[in-house]
């Protein structure tokens, strides 16, 4: 199918199967089969939020200072330059598993969400962005990228802990979980990257689990709910660069989806992004839109996993 007609068409299901980390992988299953959280088709699809009159807004400096809550607390940008010290690596808490995908009520925050990671150069792209831009981002690596990522630890380490960047939990393989896997080796795959980014980030991914590909049921979920990872993160607008797509493409679908309370998809997989940073940031700021952590957008935290 045509990508065009896809988003013509896009729905919060759709949303959920679009540039999920495929490179023309059609996920398996992709029915939410787990309780979803937030108002499902409270969108209404891409095409009722062209029109949205906070995409025409104007407005200048960063987004994090121009947030139309002022209940908002502060965006990392505000935060001390001595950061926490890490809590403890909590125990899980396993739980019934819900879906997520957007945020859970009216607001101008977003959720930059970035994924896998098997790019070293965007992967270094991504890690500069955080630094320089002091945006919240949530990123789940595939530690069978570790070799990428673990380089920039140092780097990502004080991000972290002052709470501007998150882990998520994405698989350590990237594997499809809705296929003839048993479970203990879906249980490994996720406990593997887990034991991975407790180890190279100091916290733990749980309780957010995106699926590879977006690729999830009720098995699945429960699976992994048992392990703690009670929130299945989905989304509800991508970049749609989990394949390579050219610069205009890019932009026109940050242009589409960056829109007041969206989780938005993108992959540390090519290098299209590098280039187009300084667009992404002023489009966040001229929407005034204030970008969070998952953390921050869902009321979680590392600390109680
Ligand atoms: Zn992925």
């Amino acid at each position: 199918m045509d990508r065009r007609l896809l988003l013509s068409m896009l729905s919060i299901g759709a949303a959920q199967t679009l540039v999920g980390c495929a490179n023309g992988h059609a996920p398996a299953a992709t029915t939410a089969a787990s309780p979803v959280d937030g108002p499902a088709g409270h969108r209404g699809g891409a095409q009722s939020r062209s029109g949205d009159p906070a995409a025409a807004a104007s407005g200048s400096g960063p987004a994090s200072s121009t947030s139309a809550d002022p209940s908002s607390p502060p965006t990392a940008s505000a935060t001390a330059t001595t950061p926490p010290a890490l809590p403890p690596i909590p125990p899980p808490h396993p739980g019934p598993p819900r879906t997520v995908f957007q945020a859970p009520a009216p607001t101008r925050r977003i959720a930059l969400t970035i994924d896998d990671g098997y790019d070293a150069q965007t992967v270094a792209g991504y890690v500069e962005f955080a630094q320089r831009s002091k945006i919240p981002i949530t990123f789940s690596p595939n530690g069978a990228y570790e070799a990428v990522w673990s380089r920039h630890a140092d780097v990502l380490r004080p991000l972290v802990e002052s709470g501007q960047v998150q882990i998520g939990n994405h698989t350590w393989t990237h594997r499809n979980l809705v296929s003839s896997r048993t479970d203990a080796d879906i249980r490994a795959d996720v406990e593997r990257n887990e034991q991975w980014i407790q180890t190279t980030f100091g916290i733990t991914s749980r309780p957010w689990f995106r699926p590879p590909y977006g690729s999830h049921n009720a098995h699945v979920d429960a699976l992994v709910g048992e392990l703690g990872y009670t929130k299945i993160l989905l989304w509800n607008g991508s970049f749609g660069d989990s394949t390579l797509i050219t610069p205009e493409q890019l932009m026109g679908l940050a242009s589409r989806y960056l829109q007041p309370g969206t989780v938005m998809l993108g992959h540390a997989n090519h290098a299209t992004i590098l280039g187009l940073f300084a667009q992404v940031e002023r489009l966040i700021a001229e929407r005034r839109l204030e970008p969070v952590t998952l953390d921050t957008m869902f009321g979680t935290s590392r600390a109680v996993g």
